[in-house]
């Protein structure tokens, strides 16, 4: 995977460390990399500590329990996934309770996929009124992801539509694509694509793709 030459300058790379040492972490940052995404919390907190004289941006992508959302605000400067009205309004309270104001992308869902959360998108547009004034969080964008047996044709028009939405509600992120489709991804318009396997290889230990 050649990412560093093919992508527009518009496009970042989130790299997605999640079942993989810090060891590993460590040796990509020190090429340069900066972003990384995690799922879970109790698995991305050990690695924070081993690595904490980096400068690394966290990014949370897996699915975020309202009974997490306190540890997740304190420990991430993005989030990938928040899924609900109600869970945007809780990280909001919380997060003005611990003073910090991450960066938040709101998971959306456009084809039927019970393995996954996400805002319908005529539902995120109807409460875009009180989604867009939470005072203490900063919404940036759209993530999505397409089902697992979408074909590429299809992906491109998904990612399409998730870049159009974004554009109507006038926000800049798009966190789209993944190592099997970020070609797709890049050529909707994605902004971040959160790529594991192609960067790090298969995952050593089990972790599970966020439902
Ligand atoms: C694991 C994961 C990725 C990366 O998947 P790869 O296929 O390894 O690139 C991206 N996004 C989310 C939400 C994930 O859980």
């Amino acid at each position: 995977m050649h990412l560093r030459e093919d992508l527009p300058a518009s496009t970042r790379l989130l790299a997605v460390s999640k079942g993989h040492p810090s060891s590993s972490i460590r040796a990509l940052a020190q090429l340069g990399q900066r972003a990384f995404g995690e799922s879970r919390l109790q698995e991305a907190l050990p690695k924070q500590a081993d690595l904490a004289d980096l400068d690394i941006d966290w990014h949370f992508i897996g699915r975020l329990q309202s009974n997490k959302v306190r540890s997740v605000v304190k420990a991430f400067s993005v989030i990938h996934s928040v899924d609900s009205l109600a869970l945007a309004e809780r990280v909001s309270r919380i997060s003005a309770e611990e003073e910090v104001s991450p960066s938040v992308l709101l998971q959306v869902k456009l084809r039927p996929d019970p393995s996954k959360g996400g805002f319908d998108a005529n539902h995120l547009q109807s409460v875009w009124p009180q989604i867009s004034t939470l005072p203490a969080v900063r919404i940036v964008g759209l993530m999505t992801m397409a089902p697992l047996d979408c074909l590429a044709i299809d992906r491109q028009a998904l990612f399409r539509e998730c870049r159009d939405l974004a554009d109507r509600l006038a926000l800049p992120d798009c966190s789209m694509g993944m190592s099997g489709d970020w070609r797709e991804a890049t050529a909707a318009g994605s902004t971040w694509l959160r790529v594991g396997s192609a960067l790090f290889g298969a995952r050593p230990v089990s972790a599970p793709a966020m439902g």
